[in-house]
């Protein structure tokens, strides 16, 4: 995309992820260790070497927090051609901001919700970020149907993929990672990919060829 559609993307993401936004730099290192060491001792967020998806949180968030203030430096390979944005990263990772946020969707329940059990799902929204993460890595290694042999555990977790937006066709996703189309199979279907085909079609983004 271009810098002005990155920029926007990247205050979009901030908006719409509020409380518990995801430094997008930590966020590509990560995803990009998942990848080349994936189910092995060296994969960030693996689930084969935790007890409870509690752990996997807490181990998650250690890695992603040294990322996020430079403690560590990632390995070469996996530096480079992310989105930088300091100011929003900085803003975005201040007590003030994300309990304001957090106060927000107090509100919103306080005017709108009609039963009092509703406010047991307001910690899902304060922490919406890790929560979706948690589901994925999760969810996504453990239980689930296999497409190819990518000599990890990845699977395709059906039927709940849906409801992730397709990001739970791992073993898809492992297979091809460059690919927009997350779905391999006639019965899959991958309900991001129509949005990028549309936002491509706009203009907006770029998907290159294969
Ligand atoms: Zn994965």
């Amino acid at each position: 995309m271009s810098p002005f559609w990155e920029k926007a993307f990247y205050l979009f993401t901030f908006l719409t992820q509020g409380s518990s936004f995801l430094n997008p730099r930590a966020y590509a290192i990560m995803h990009r260790m998942h990848h080349a060491y994936s189910d092995t001792e060296k994969d960030p967020h693996s689930p084969h070497f935790m007890k409870d998806v509690w752990g996997l949180m807490m181990k998650t968030k250690r890695i992603y927090h040294d990322f996020v203030y430079y403690k560590t430096e990632p390995e070469e390979a996996f530096k480079g051609n992310y989105p930088m944005w300091p100011l929003v990263d900085k803003i975005s990772d201040t007590w003030a901001v994300r309990i304001g946020f957090g106060v927000a969707y107090f509100l919103v329940y306080f005017f709108f919700a009609a039963h009092w059990w509703m406010f047991l799902l307001l910690p899902i929204h304060f922490l919406m970020g890790p929560i979706q993460g948690a589901i994925v890595n999760w969810c996504g290694h453990k239980y689930g149907y296999q497409n190819f042999d990518n000599h990890d555990q990845s699977k395709n977790s059906f039927p709940i993929e849906i409801f992730l937006m397709g990001e739970l066709f791992q073993n898809n996703h492992h297979k091809s990672p460059n690919s927009p189309n997350f779905a391999k199979k006639w019965f899959e279907f991958d309900p991001t990919y129509p949005v990028m085909k549309f936002l491509n079609f706009i203009g907006v983004i770029h998907l290159r060829k294969p």
